[in-house]
């Protein structure tokens, strides 16, 4: 025994292992598909960015900020990084470093890990995965209706249900500003029922205020002043436009005029797709437009909006509707006896690969019972015998395992060079 103690993983951090990551690989091949369905282009940004960018990106006063983002200083030039804990703000820096956006409009995607040191429960993770999707240049609600319209897409290619959608706008700068003066002036007035953090945030980000989930604060919230109310006719006509469009294509919504969204680069639209079937987080996706990033971040004005997808909770979700079997780790296993035979067994798997198939070549043991044990354990259909006999007049044995299906304990012999094309047809 080594000396060495074992080391754990870190905690909120999880590994993904087979059958689970089989799921993981299926939910990355269908999203590729259909967001290439849309146009959507591949953008790709290194884990570690500068800690300005999300600073200002995200803003001072978030939760991402304040709290949860791994920040560190680089030993070797004192330099401030972290390590992503969104998406979009890395996404805006590479598009205007490389002058990406400003030729022409672009549909962008990413897809990968990203970091929050949050406390770890069902549905929240400290390194979690994330889909995004950016639309950058585009200034209409037309396009806010077809990353809508494009997600319900995404839940029915799932079979999800019980997904809802909820909208909301916050309008422009100034609009917001004439509601946090009624909102700030709400929230004195009734400062005893605030919680600490509500006191703290009061000033510096009063519509987060609203977002609080303490029971003692509903009444309190439920009767603020409105953003969705000091709207004028420009973002109003904004907000009318996403409803028409999403009218058009028979997708359901509720106006919550609480929904801000924990970053504070947003405006006009917001949204969220939100169930019930996963505890308290029951966010899968949140979006908006952002049309002042860009500026924000040293580009030329240019409009955007985007969203977000949570894997994990994606996944969640997805294996309560569309729950199935372990997938097999093939779907011919070959099992031999002796040398000779293992090496004709290895040349007959490559004729198969060769034909599509999923095969395996027993490896370890010898012993034709334990070799049995795993063609079973691999969910194969059928195993491919090689031994002395099989050897000496060229045809293999083929064992058809899988219960259920009618050949199942059937057997039969097939010539070494016919295997493929057989198989190829019977599977
Ligand atoms: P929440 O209110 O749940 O903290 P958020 O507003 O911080 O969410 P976003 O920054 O909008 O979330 O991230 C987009 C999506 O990523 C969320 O809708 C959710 O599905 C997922 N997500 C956010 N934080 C976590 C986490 N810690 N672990 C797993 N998924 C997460
Ligand atoms: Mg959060």
């Amino acid at each position: 025994m080594s000396e060495f103690k074992k080391v754990a993983g870190l905690t909120g951090m999880k590994d993904a292992l087979p059958p689970e990551t089989a799921r993981w690989e299926r939910l990355e091949a269908i999203v590729r598909d259909w967001l290439a369905g849309y146009g959507y282009q591949n953008l790709r940004t290194p884990v570690l960015e500068h800690t300005r960018l999300f600073a200002r990106g995200i803003g001072e006063v978030t939760d991402i900020v304040e709290k949860e983002m791994y920040s560190f200083v680089d030993p070797l030039n004192d330099e401030r990084l972290t390590m992503r804990p969104e998406f979009t703000a890395g996404i805006v820096r590479s598009a205007i470093e490389h002058n990406f956006l400003y030729d022409r409009p672009r549909r962008v995607y990413a897809m990968g890990p990203v970091f929050r040191h949050e406390r770890p429960q069902r549905g929240r993770y400290r390194q979690f995965h994330q889909i995004d999707v950016e639309a950058l240049g585009f200034p209409g609600p037309d396009v806010d209706a077809e990353l809508i319209v494009m997600l319900a897409r995404l839940w029915r290619l799932l079979g999800l249900k019980d997904i809802r959608l909820e909208l909301n706008s916050l309008g422009q700068a100034a609009e917001r500003a004439a509601h946090r003066a009624a909102l700030v002036a709400h929230l004195e007035k009734h400062v005893d029922v605030l919680d600490e953090e509500a006191r703290r945030r009061m000033h510096s980000n009063p519509l987060r205020v609203l977002d609080t989930k303490n029971p003692a604060m509903q009444d309190m919230a439920n009767a603020a002043p409105r953003l969705f109310d000091f709207l004028g006719a420009e973002s109003l006509a904004h907000y009318r436009g996403l409803c028409d469009r999403l009218d058009d294509a028979g997708i359901a919504y509720t106006l919550n005029p609480r929904l801000v969204r924990g970053l504070d680069y947003y405006n006009l639209t917001v949204f969220e797709w939100v169930t019930d079937r996963l505890g308290a987080q029951g966010t899968v996706c949140g979006g908006g437009r952002y049309d002042g990033l860009i500026e924000l971040l040293g580009g030329k004005p240019a409009p955007a909006v985007g969203f977000a997808i949570g894997m994990e909770r994606l996944l969640d979700l997805w294996q309560q509707d569309a729950p199935d079997q372990d997938p097999a780790e093939c779907q011919i296993y070959l099992v031999h006896q002796g040398d000779e035979a293992q090496r004709r067994a290895a040349q007959i798997a490559e004729s198969l690969r060769d034909a599509g198939l999923r095969a395996l070549v027993h490896a370890g043991s010898t012993g034709f019972k334990s070799q049995f044990r795993r063609a079973d354990a691999s969910g194969a259909v059928a195993a491919v015998v090689i031994g002395g006999d099989e050897l000496a007049s060229g045809q293999a044995t083929v064992k058809w395992l899988r219960a259920g299906d009618a050949g199942q304990g059937q057997q039969e012999s097939i010539a070494f060079g016919q295997l493929a094309g057989k198989l190829q047809q019977r599977i």
